[in-house]
C-alpha cells in the first residue's frame, strides 16, 4: 500500500494543557513528527533550542517571509512563529505524518490553502480555569497573562473551523479522546 502522510494541526488557547497533551500523543505514536516551530520570542527557562522552538532573531524571520520559506507564519501575543516549509515538504514527501503545535490564525491559513490537513482544537473547561493555569505555572508577567487571557477568547471563537474539538476537563480523559483521534486518522493511511 502507498504510504501517504497526514497533517496533523493542534490548536489551543495558551494554558489549555496543549503542551502535555502533545507530549502523551508523541509517546504513544512514535511514528509522528513534530515540527518545531522557529519563533522570535526569547526562551522561558528550560526551553531548549531546537527542541522546543527554534529561536530565531526578527530579521531572520522576516527574511524567511521575503524568501517565501514558511508554510504557515502568525504574529501570537507580539511575537513571530512561524512553520519551516523545507521541513514539512521533506517530511509529506517520505510519507511521514506531521504534528504541528500552531495557533488559530496560522491553522486558518493551513485551511484555506487546501493542504489535507486532520484539525484538532483542546478547550480548557472554562475561562477561569484557564487564567487559574496561566498564574498557576508562573512563568508570564501578569500583562502577559492579560494579553493571552485577551487573546484566548478570539481563539476559542474559531473552535467550530476545526474537524475535532477535545476538553481538557480531565487529563486522562482529555489524553485517551486524543489518542483515540490519532489512532483513527493515522489507521486511514
Ligand atoms: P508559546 O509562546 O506559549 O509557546 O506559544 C504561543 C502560541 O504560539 C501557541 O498558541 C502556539 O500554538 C503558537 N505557535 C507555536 N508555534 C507556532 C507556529 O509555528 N505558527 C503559529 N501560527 N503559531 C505557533
Amino acid at each position: 500500500m502507498e504510504k501517504k502522510g497526514k497533517l496533523f494541526v493542534i490548536s489551543a488557547p495558551s494554558g489549555a494543557g496543549k503542551t502535555t497533551l502533545i507530549g502523551h500523543v508523541l509517546k504513544q505514536f512514535p511514528q509522528l513528527s513534530y515540527s518545531v516551530s522557529h519563533t522570535t520570542r526569547k526562551p522561558r527557562k528550560g526551553e531548549i533550542h531546537g527542541q522546543d522552538y527554534f529561536f530565531i532573531e526578527e530579521d531572520e524571520f522576516q527574511a524567511r517571509i521575503t524568501r517565501d520559506q514558511w508554510v504557515e507564519w502568525a504574529m501570537v501575543h507580539g511575537n513571530f512563529y512561524g512553520t519551516s516549509k523545507e521541513f514539512v515538504a521533506e517530511k509529506l514527501l517520505e510519507g511521514d505524518s506531521i504534528l504541528l503545535d500552531i495557533d488559530v490564525q496560522g491553522a486558518k491559513q493551513i485551511m484555506d490553502a487546501g493542504l489535507g490537513l486532520v484539525s484538532i482544537f483542546i478547550l480548557p473547561p472554562s475561562i477561569e480555569t484557564l487564567q487559574q493555569r496561566l498564574e498557576n505555572r508562573g512563568t508570564d508577567s501578569a500583562a502577559v497573562i492579560l494579553q493571552r487571557m485577551e487573546n484566548a477568547k478570539g481563539e476559542i471563537d474559531q473552535q467550530s473551523a476545526y474537524d475535532h474539538v477535545v476538553v481538557n476537563d480531565d487529563i486522562i480523559r482529555a489524553i485517551a479522546e486524543l489518542c483515540l483521534i490519532f489512532k483513527k486518522e493515522m489507521g486511514r493511511i
